[in-house]
């Protein structure tokens, strides 16, 4: 049902009641629209109640198990999030002078320093507000290094097969041309096939590291190698950062470039398209292009203080990525997780998410599951092929997604890399516990059984969910937000919006989100 099917003419909530009593808002007449919206008039309790309800059809970290690899789904502390939300910080201005801004930027400074130190980085912007947006400034600061010392003929970015989707995407955007090199039967870089391919076009080599195959790349010190010496520079897609963050330092395996998704590795979900945040950090050669505004301090006599670095002071950056710093919130979400879990905590998430990793890998395996590398240790997500169940039952990988719905778990991603036939990629992360990474095999190998004797089941999968099979693509494409039905409100509507004309309710609501 939607909410306009529940709306009743005159209803609303009690807040709402008093701005009406009180007569007009503050806004000067020649601002407010002149006709009442169609809006739904409910009262708090049906708005809450029809919210929460919707909320609950649906899955998500607090509810479910959501391994969904790639995305690294896992528990974000509240506190993180009551952080973010201080009046202090969410009531800020952005364009309030940085004189009354000095404690955010002191945060957003002790960020930067953060990223620099866990990356192994010189310097750290934090304005791009995704990871594809990192990958954007990262490529876009290489080409600006190549182009001012008038080395215009590289024109390629080198992309691994094994790599993450944004980064081709990325280099294209960028106005290169790519050139893909592929995987060899372990999961490495073929190094043959990049030594050929390297050359006086090449600009610069994007890596995913660890890769979509969910493996760490164990000749990277010689891919960085080879790469340098043919002129090019090398991009790390950070993105998978949480297998490996305080153990490993893409600085220190010779990167001049690396993004950093901190909407997955700290604190805030990656799933559901929400704002993100990318921050983008470079070694010395790239230090001049970082993309502004970044925040500098300086030693007063008395303490410190903080500026914003603009244009004038970096005049070669590629300039602004965002109207004003960036994705603030999730930011502070990031400072707040790290100096919460400090650099042995760190250490902690990436060991655990490991281990979460192997100890689900190695119990689907004994459980008669074919994973992708079995010869490799996973990283933070690993790879299992359900071809013989496809080939044994015509039961495939989009079936046992949509089943593992049913026994109450979110769907690992699928077919995704497009490396591995009939694949799910399964990233349980740290925060998971043993008991439910048993129930999760329990479930696999529940409806591997389940194919043999019963496969249509499977294969119509899911029952028990408010909703079966969807049309992802129609709805992605020809999505339906327009309500058509009959609507009771907006005849009166609050008269705090309603100053001119009344509308007259049924057939002119098209446009109306549903
Ligand atoms: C998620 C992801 C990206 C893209 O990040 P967005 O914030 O979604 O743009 C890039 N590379 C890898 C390996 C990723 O997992």
């Amino acid at each position: 049902m939607v909410i306009f099917e529940k709306s009743s003419r005159g209803r609303m909530t009690g807040s709402q009641q008093a701005v009406v009593e009180s007569g007009r808002m503050e806004i000067p007449g020649r601002f407010l629209r002149e006709s009442a919206p169609l809006l739904p008039e409910v009262s708090e309790l049906e708005a809450v109640r029809h919210f929460t309800r919707l909320s609950q059809r649906n899955f998500s970290v607090d509810t479910h198990f959501y391994p969904l690899g790639s995305c690294t789904m896992k528990y974000n502390p509240r506190v993180c999030h009551t952080l973010a939300l201080l009046p202090g910080f969410s009531g800020r201005h952005p364009r309030a002078p940085a004189s009354h801004g000095q404690g955010v930027m002191g945060l957003l400074f002790g960020l930067q320093e953060m990223l620099k130190e866990i990356t192994g980085m010189a310097g750290v912007s934090l304005t791009p507000m995704a990871g594809a947006q990192g990958e954007w400034a990262g490529i876009a600061m290489i080409r600006s290094y190549h182009r001012e010392r008038g080395d215009v003929a590289r024109d390629e970015i080198l992309v691994p097969n094994a790599a993450h989707g944004t980064n081709p995407a990325t280099a294209a955007m960028c106005g290169f041309s790519v050139r893909e090199i592929p995987t060899d039967g372990a999961g490495d870089v073929d190094l043959a096939a990049l030594s050929g391919a390297v050359g006086p076009r090449t600009a610069g080599l994007m890596l995913t590291n660890p890769s979509t195959l969910g493996v760490f790349e164990r000749r990277v010190a010689e891919i960085a190698r080879i790469v340098h010496a043919a002129g090019g520079l090398l991009y790390y897609d950070g993105a998978n950062l949480n297998a490996i963050a305080g153990r490993v330092r893409p600085g220190d395996m010779g990167f001049d470039a690396v993004h950093v998704n901190v909407h997955k590795t700290f604190a805030t979900p990656h799933g559901g398209g929400g704002p993100g945040a990318g921050p983008v950090g470079v070694g010395e050669r790239l230090l001049p292009y970082l993309p502004i505004p970044m925040v500098a301090r300086e030693e007063e006599a008395g303490g410190e203080r903080f500026r914003w670095l603009t244009e004038e002071e970096r005049p070669r950056t590629i300039g602004r990525l965002s109207g004003f710093v960036g994705n603030v919130g999730v930011l502070l979400r990031a400072y707040g997780y790290l100096r919460m879990v400090g650099a042995t905590g760190l250490l902690r998430v990436a060991d655990y998410a490991t281990l979460n990793a192997n100890y689900l890998m190695a119990r689907l395996q004994g459980a008669g599951f074919r994973v992708a590398f079995p010869e490799r240790r996973a990283t933070h997500e690993f790879i299992v092929s359900v071809k013989p169940e496809a080939e044994a039952y015509g039961v495939t990988a989009l079936h046992f997604a949509k089943r593992l719905l049913d026994h109450g778990f979110y769907a690992p991603t699928i077919y995704f890399p497009q490396l591995v036939p009939e694949c799910l990629l399964i990233e349980p992360t740290e925060t998971e516990s043993r008991e439910d990474l048993d129930r999760f095999v329990a479930a696999m190998v529940a409806i591997r059984e389940e194919a043999k004797s019963e496969p249509e089941r499977v294969k119509s999968a899911p029952h028990r969910t408010p909703v079966g099979r969807l049309d992802e693509a129609r709805a992605a494409r020809q999505p339906d937000l327009v309500w058509k039905g009959p609507i009771t409100s907006g005849q009166g509507g609050p008269v705090v919006f309603g100053q001119g004309p009344e509308v007259s309710g049924q057939g002119k609501v098209n446009g109306q989100p549903s």
